[in-house]
């Protein structure tokens, strides 16, 4: 079956819906949401075995605010722009429209896939483009998904359709060729995607994996980063791109942070809980049981001290909370995502020895820096080559649903979320409106060699700035204009 043509023809016989009537879909599902939270959080727990709080914080409260923010926001945001016009181009004006591209294909990985399914489909859908959408073959949330994507006949109308299956179908949906492919998942899968789609020139966007590193300088209250770094490390039992994978902590600190943190670690309530009081839950994927397993024996066979969670036997999704020691950088768990609830910390000497470690890394998605003195702790995240850097807190970028999300280097491309997030589903059409109707502009034909010389002064004079030559701009602005009437209605003699 040709979902993109479906798709196609969905989005022409739709072109002309207007915003109003798009932010109407938006409330009713914002308003299904609301009103169908503990049926949500059921489905999510079925399929990937959170915890409810994991469930309901990350996924539920998360997806409102974006909703929010288009419900707010989209009107402006998508509205078309007056751009300036500079003084050259006198009598024109100039504008961006925000137009859609036609159909986006979303495909999407299992780690939160109610949010990585409503925050790209609804940023597609309010930009005018209608939606193919890929779930994990491992979280379908199948009738879930199905029932809320029905308000406004949406499905019905092919404006977003829900095609499920492996990677073999992603693949296929690629090469019926959407106008954009929105991907959410892995690296090694972004690499085949970004391949297969330059063979058509289909443009992607890539949120790919991280090791998102925490740098925690004495200068910063010590206890309140341990508190930051225990959920960071441990937030959906370690299954978030933007997880604390390295911890990193100023020589005088590290001890004592180690400590609190393995502390901290022992008290944690793991549960695939129905009332809320569960911190953490399971892993949710055989593979990255696999993966953990990997990168934890690779540690321990090279030198690395477990301090916490001994009673897990490398196969059971069950992984409880590790702490490890005596890590180095030639293990796996250093610079490969472990996408597990695996952490330990590093000290770390000088803040140019902390720039060093945490840039020293394929990945680039964010970061967090705990400094008392704001000014060094902002110039210090100009530093690092990263998407989003979280001061004096632990992955908060993502909390502001006005800012852009995304990462640099094998973290991905592109940026969705807020204002300049939502210009990744739009066609940025410039628009130039010219006055002038009756006149020849100057750049026109017939070149002669006065013309020539008329532009050259005016090209001279207005780019050399100050008064003297804005008038001399001026003076051979009206001469070159009138010369330019005069060639254009005599033509070439
Ligand atoms: P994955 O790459 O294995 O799969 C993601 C999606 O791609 C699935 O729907 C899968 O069926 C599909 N797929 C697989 N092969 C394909 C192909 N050749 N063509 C088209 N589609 C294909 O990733 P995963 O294991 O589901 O998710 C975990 C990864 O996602 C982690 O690396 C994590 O860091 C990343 N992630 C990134 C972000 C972000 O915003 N940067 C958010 C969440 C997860």
């Amino acid at each position: 079956m040709n979902y993109i043509q479906k798709a196609k023809d969905a989005f022409y016989e739709n072109k002309n819906i207007s915003i109003d009537e798009r932010l109407k879909w938006i409330k009713s599902i914002k308003n299904w949401i609301l009103k169908n939270e503990n049926k949500i959080v059921k489905s999510i727990q079925e399929e990937t075995k959170k915890s409810y709080s994991d469930a309901y914080i990350s996924e539920i409260f998360g997806v409102l605010e974006h909703l929010d923010v288009l419900l707010h926001k989209g009107k402006k945001y998508l509205a078309d722009e007056k751009i300036p016009t500079p003084i050259v181009l006198m009598g024109k004006k100039s504008k961006l429209y925000k137009d859609p591209l036609g159909v986006i294909l979303i495909i999407s990985p299992w780690n939160y896939p109610f949010y990585q399914a409503i925050v790209p489909i609804t940023s597609a859908l309010i930009t005018g483009n209608s939606v193919v959408y890929k779930p994990s073959e491992l979280t379908p949330l199948k009738s879930l998904l199905n029932e809320i994507f029905s308000v406004n006949d949406l499905i019905n109308r092919g404006l977003v359709q829900i095609v499920h299956g492996d990677g073999s179908i992603g693949k296929e949906l690629i090469d019926q060729k959407p106008n954009k492919i929105f991907f959410t998942g892995s690296v090694s899968t972004g690499r085949k995607i970004m391949e297969q789609a330059s063979k058509n020139l289909i443009p992607v966007e890539l949120e790919l994996g991280g090791k998102d590193a925490m740098v925690v300088f004495n200068n910063s209250k010590i206890d309140r980063a341990i508190k930051g770094a225990t959920w960071g490390t441990l937030t959906n039992c370690g299954q978030s791109c933007t997880s604390t994978e390295r911890i990193f902590v100023e020589e005088d600190s590290y001890a004592y942070f180690k400590e609190q943190l393995l502390l901290n670690f022992k008290k944690i309530n793991q549960d695939v809980d129905s009332d809320g009081n569960a911190d953490i839950g399971l892993i949710t994927s055989d593979t990255q049981v696999s993966i953990i397993a990997d990168h934890l024996k690779d540690a321990l066979e090279k030198g690395a001290v477990q301090l916490t969670g001994h009673d897990w036997d490398f196969k059971s999704k069950k992984i409880p909370p590790i702490l490890l020691d005596k890590v180095t950088p030639e293990m796996k768990v250093f610079n490969e995502e472990t996408f597990g609830p695996i952490a330990w910390v590093y000290p770390f000497k000088s803040t140019e020895e902390a720039i060093r470690l945490v840039n020293d890394s394929p990945y680039g998605l964010t970061a967090s820096v705990w400094n008392k003195d704001i000014k060094f702790a902002q110039d210090f995240a100009h530093q690092l080559e990263v998407g989003g850097v979280s001061i004096n807190n632990v992955m908060l970028t993502e909390g502001n649903h006005e800012l852009p999300f995304g990462g640099v280097k094998d973290s991905g491309i592109g940026r969705y979320k807020g204002q300049l997030g939502l210009y990744s589903f739009c066609n940025l059409k410039s628009i130039i409106i010219d006055g002038n109707h009756g006149k020849t502009d100057p750049n026109w034909y017939p070149y002669t060699q006065e013309k020539l010389s008329l532009f050259k002064n005016l090209t001279q004079s207005f780019f050399s700035g100050g008064l003297t030559n804005f008038i001399k701009f001026a003076i051979n602005g009206l001469k070159l204009e009138k010369l330019s009437n005069t060639l254009g209605k005599k033509g070439r003699s």
